[in-house]
């Protein structure tokens, strides 16, 4: 779906691709990012030198997330410009970096995985409903937005907690 013909690159110099990746597509599988909507895909990849493409544009489309204090569902959407940048492998200096990726002998090159990469890291994964959401009471597991508890105060760490029980095992 995101392939870059390469000889049509060398021929017109730059090439538009358009897409429109649907949110159940395989291509976020594993990434942790889960989407309400299809993510739609525009970028323009143009020859930078012989042998090194750069390729600009944005996505998006709605993010389908959890608060992270009470796990409410928060959708938000989600528009990112990206850039990235292609290097032959056969280049000497050539060498995979932060938005620079690598690319072998072929006729096309497949940018799925780099926009994904873009994507899973422009992705903020601490999300919460509401900046004074009070979330789920770390001792009986009640929404504390809604309801009010009598578990004491005392806000031990959880982390903490675990540790507590372990030892007195
Ligand atoms: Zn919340
Ligand atoms: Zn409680």
């Amino acid at each position: 779906m995101l392939r870059l013909d390469l000889a049509r690159l060398d021929r017109e110099g730059s090439v538009e691709l358009n897409a429109r990746l649907p949110a159940a597509s395989a291509l976020w599988e594993g990434s942790g990012v889960e989407w309400d909507s299809p993510v739609e895909v525009k970028l323009t990849a143009s020859l930078a030198g012989s042998r090194e493409i750069v390729v600009r544009g944005c996505l998006n489309g709605r993010l389908k997330q959890e608060c992270k204090r009470c796990l409410k569902p928060v959708g938000s959407s989600m528009e990112h410009e990206l850039t990235l940048v292609f290097v032959s492998a056969d280049e000497e200096s050539a060498e995979e970096d932060e938005g620079v990726h690598l690319y072998g002998q072929g006729t096309e090159i497949d940018l799925s995985n780099a926009v994904r990469e873009e994507v899973v890291f422009a992705v903020d994964p601490y999300v919460i409903c509401r900046s004074d959401c009070e979330g789920l009471c770390s001792r009986c597991g009640i929404n504390r937005n809604k309801q009010k508890c009598n578990c004491t105060e005392d806000h031990t760490d959880p982390r903490w907690e675990a540790l507590r029980v372990l030892k007195e095992k």
